[in-house]
């Protein structure tokens, strides 16, 4: 046969056949979702290597970002699904009501349908498969739409997902926006994007259209906070990992510092002897540096640089897609800097007297993904805690509330709708059908004469 002249399933194909497959009823049972989250976990235990090559193809991580913080943490996320799944499947036994304390009143997940989970480039791996995992978990079938813009990732998911898990049941479909516009048209049960803001409208918009329920994972400017009484030493090495991991393009890295010009002297300084500790002379031949995904986002990240004052780093290669780890001092509010989520390796800091003056400079912006405070001071954690919005909120840390799982990981506004990681995840592709079960006995059916017509006024 001609290859030329086998069809290819449209978006609107597959929808049809996953609904039909769901239909059946079959990703329901404990043992099915088991079936294939084992499916999923092997996958990546047996493509650990291909996986990670895939990621340094297409975005030169080091190996170590690459394995630890993509492959590695979405096997754990895997592994955790595996082992909490015949408990997250339980029906929740809610406390009852007076005049249903005869009655069984459950909360009973149950699967949305056919889902749609797309991705982002910048963890073309993790993104996609941990939402995967809720999806089976929650006895969900799924279409998976792996980023263009990651293109080595997604032909291997592409290849090894149907080798993995049951093809009835989960797609993967690849391509750029005409394709993912197609299958925006379609009717899901549930989207599960990340990605960045406007793109997420326009999901949000298209879900609307099928009043479908969606979870956006986006982005936005994370700032951090540092006051006087943290020791910067410390707030630097902890603040930097985050800024500087993946070239500075993970959505919740530090993207901007406020503090006082103290603290920012101090922050500069030792900055400079922990960069070069990490990276050596020349960070463009470190191992542990990454590169920038393509040149649209390079010419982008290097003219935010226009006219900025350098304190450290700097310099660029396109030809490498590099740019050095970089700190901008005397930055206004209004610099090109603090326009846009940096999403790239530089590091502005803001001048600010104190933590109100951060909080109202902080809520006069959109609600961040992560918000970062530095400070032993518990007053002010609480003033932070209680006076802002922001998606997480990480006290002395950058990064680490992403792999705390017993915590709902998202934004809140700009920054996204709904959370996952852990049981949230399950949560987030599960319907939590309320369920009351009562007898169908005389005594019940007496009491049930004071609700039924005639009205009488001794009834009232
Ligand atoms: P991207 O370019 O990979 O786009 C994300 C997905 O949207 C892709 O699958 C792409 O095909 C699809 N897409 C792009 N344009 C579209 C359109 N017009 N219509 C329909 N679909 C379209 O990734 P990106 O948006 O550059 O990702 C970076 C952003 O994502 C940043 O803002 C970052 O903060 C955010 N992000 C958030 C999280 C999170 O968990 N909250 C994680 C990673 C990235």
């Amino acid at each position: 046969m001609n290859p030329e002249n086998i069809k290819m399933p449209t978006a609107a194909d597959i929808v049809y056949t996953l609904r039909n497959n769901f239909n059946s009823g079959n990703t329901r049972p404990y043992e099915f979702r088991l079936k294939q989250l084992q499916g999923l976990h092997k996958l990546l235990a047996d493509n650990e290597k291909a996986l990670t090559n895939a990621i340094i193809q297409d975005l030169r991580k080091p190996q170590f970002e690459a394995l630890l913080y993509e492959v590695n943490y979405s096997k754990t996320e895997v592994l955790n699904t595996i082992y909490n799944l015949k408990e997250w499947m339980k029906p929740t036994k809610p406390s009852k009501p007076l005049p249903f304390i005869m009655d069984e009143v459950l909360i009973q997940p149950e699967p949305y349908g056919v889902s749609l989970i797309i991705g982002a480039w910048n963890y073309p791996v993790m993104l996609v498969l941990i939402p995967l995992a809720g999806a089976i978990a929650a006895g969900n079938a799924a279409v998976i739409k792996p980023s263009e813009v990651a293109p080595h990732t997604a032909d291997l998911l592409k290849e090894l997902i149907p080798q993995y898990l049951d093809s009835e049941y989960y797609k993967v479909y690849c391509g750029g926006i005409p394709e993912t516009t197609e299958l925006l048209k379609q009717r899901f049960d549930y989207i599960f994007y990340t990605g960045n803001c406007q793109v997420g409208k326009v999901v949000h918009a298209a879900a609307a259209k099928h009043l479908t329920p969606v979870t956006l994972e986006m982005g936005g400017k994370c700032p951090v906070f540092i006051d006087q009484s943290a020791d910067v030493e410390i707030v630097a090495r902890r603040v930097l990992f985050g800024r500087f991991l993946n070239a500075g393009q993970s959505c919740i890295a530090p993207d901007y510092i406020l503090c006082d010009k103290l603290t920012e002297q101090k922050f500069v300084t030792a900055a400079k002897t922990i960069l070069k500790e990490w990276y050596g002379e020349n960070a463009k031949e470190s191992p542990s540096y990454g590169r920038i995904i393509n040149e649209r986002h390079f010419n982008r990240i290097v003219k935010l640089l226009d006219g900025a004052n350098i304190a450290i780093g700097g310099s660029h290669d396109i030809k490498d897609l590099f740019i050095e780890p970089s700190i901008v001092t005397d930055v206004k509010p209004t610099d090109p800097l603090m326009q846009e989520e940096i999403f790239g390796p530089i590091l502005p800091i803001v001048i600010t007297d104190n933590a109100s003056s951060a909080i109202d400079f902080i809520n006069k912006r959109e609600k961040p993904l992560a918000l970062y405070v530095f400070s032993t001071n518990k007053t002010t954690h609480n003033l932070f805690l209680n006076y802002t919005s922001s998606g997480n909120m990480l006290i002395n840390d950058t990064l680490m509330h992403f792999s705390c799982e017993t915590i709902p990981f998202g934004g809140v506004g700009n920054s996204g709708i709904g959370g996952y990681h852990g049981k949230f995840t399950f949560d987030t592709f599960s319907h939590p059908k309320g369920t009351l079960i009562r007898k169908l006995d005389k005594i019940g059916e007496m009491v049930n004469t004071l609700r039924c017509p005639p009205y009488t006024d001794q009834k009232l």
